[in-house]
């Protein structure tokens, strides 16, 4: 596959991913084309080797995973990781309000964003909605406004003169988006198009939105969402030489796609003799301790079904890998001094190796090792990154995922810049260097062995 090939379609997976439930249906709709096949969690399986699988839990996270040919309860997995949510404002359950004559919706902070980035943004609404339909029946249905429908103002600074030096978020107060206007009276023409106040409620607006997503549901009644706002704005490659990619999400779907596009690829007969698995976790920027998140049970429960032999299991998961695969801390020219003087990863020269003395990586020297093999066989250099021995250090799924199942992994991730922005920043060639190393992890005959 060619790079440039490569981040077209990256950019085609993220505008059709604002949300961990898009993401997940869009990873599940190119598996299934792929010739992976859905379980169902609740059904019996009928598992038989050599063949491929995926399934989704909560509409937010997914596992797909691929079975040797020959004797696959005998052999470790090559795993790799990620997860679907970004940091975003998250619609709340009662979410409609007016102030003078403007529509808004009460918004929850999920994860951590970089709020300041939030203002002044073309906004849109995505997410996944439970309702009734005609017959009874309860349904959960993703929507997307695809369009722009809000905006957070930012509060003008002749209004708060200290807006650039110290200006603080209160995250109740100042974030509600507006999304319509509220006409009291109808006087002229440009007001009789807008909506009166008894009018406009959000639960109109889901069911209008629904009925013209899904006009095949007979959809009656909405008892419930999970709705998230996002920038409409497409990524896009700039600098002079299209040396960067600017998006939102990057964080991590940037690691959903190599991980979901290199499965695919290397499902053809002829490499079909390794055991291998995706996992993208959903909750991971709100501390994945969810049933879809990587504190769960999930992966353990999977895998003890893959392989019910306990004495079996044991050995396989000790002859496993994982990546954690989550973007990286590039050095950023304006702030160099927030990074480590002696690890300073650069956008566009390769995966960044993280590490970290209180496993909040679960990188170790030996792990480190196997992925700098790996990489180097693809031709891939690799950089190490570490955080200031000053400043706290972020986490990823990987230490979970290590401890639960008691195997080695490696933490590693594409160098970026504004991680947690509305819009981040990566080199135009990290996705495709990152895919790269992926792709020979799994298309490699053995895992490289360290003895001793
Ligand atoms: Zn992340």
């Amino acid at each position: 596959m060619q790079e440039d090939h490569f981040n077209q379609d990256f950019f085609r997976f993220l505008q059709g991913a604002p949300t961990p439930f898009h993401a997940a249906s869009s990873m599940a709709a190119r598996l299934r084309d792929s010739g992976f096949k859905q379980l169902a969690e609740t059904d019996p399986w009928e598992l038989a080797p050599g063949n491929s699988y995926f399934l989704i839990r909560d509409n937010g996270a997914l596992i797909a995973f691929t079975l040797a040919g020959n004797d696959y309860q005998n052999q470790g997995f090559r795993m790799m990781g990620a997860h679907t949510d970004s940091p975003s404002l998250q619609i709340k359950p009662l979410a409609g309000k007016t102030s003078h004559s403007f529509f808004q919706l009460g918004v929850e902070v999920y994860g951590g964003p970089l709020l300041a980035t939030w203002f002044d943004r073309d906004l849109s609404l995505a997410g996944r909605v439970v309702c009734t339909t005609s017959d009874g029946q309860l349904l959960t249905l993703l929507i997307d406004f695809k369009r722009p429908v809000a905006i957070i103002p930012s509060l003008a600074i002749h209004l708060d003169r200290e807006a650039n030096t110290g200006r603080a978020i209160n995250k109740q107060k100042d974030l509600a988006p507006i999304v319509a206007q509220i006409s009291e009276q109808i006087a002229n023409q440009i007001t009789a198009q807008i909506p009166t106040k008894s009018a406009l409620n959000f639960s109109s607006i889901l069911t209008e939105q629904i009925h013209k997503e899904h006009p095949e549901r007979k959809v009656t009644t909405i008892i419930g969402f999970d709705l998230f706002c996002y920038d409409c704005q497409p990524p896009a490659l700039l600098g002079l030489g299209n040396e960067f990619i600017a998006a939102g999400r990057l964080d991590n779907l940037l690691s959903c796609f190599v991980g979901c596009t290199a499965m695919t690829e290397n499902m053809s007969e002829t490499k079909s003799n390794q055991n291998r698995l995706l996992i993208c976790n959903n909750h991971e920027e709100i501390g994945s301790l969810t049933a879809s998140g990587a504190k769960g049970s999930w992966l353990n429960t999977l895998l003890t079904r893959i392989m019910p032999d306990h004495s079996k299991r044991h050995r396989t998961l000790r002859g496993s890998f994982f990546i954690s695969m989550d973007n990286a801390h590039g050095v950023h020219p304006n702030f160099s001094d927030k990074s480590e003087p002696e690890h300073l990863p650069l956008l566009n020269h390769g995966p960044v190796i993280k590490s970290n003395a209180n496993q909040n990586y679960a990188t170790t020297s030996v792990s480190a090792a196997l992925y700098k093999t790996i990489a180097t066989e693809a031709g891939v250099a690799t950089q190490d990154f570490v955080m200031r021995s000053d400043m706290g250090c972020g986490s990823t799924i990987g230490p979970h995922i290590a401890a639960g199942l008691g195997i080695p992994a490696v933490d590693i991730g594409a160098p970026t810049l504004a991680m947690h922005s509305i819009r981040e920043m990566t080199g135009s060639r990290d996705p495709f260097l990152l895919y790269r190393t992926i792709n020979r992890f799994l298309s490699r005959e053995h895992l490289p062995r360290i003895e001793g």
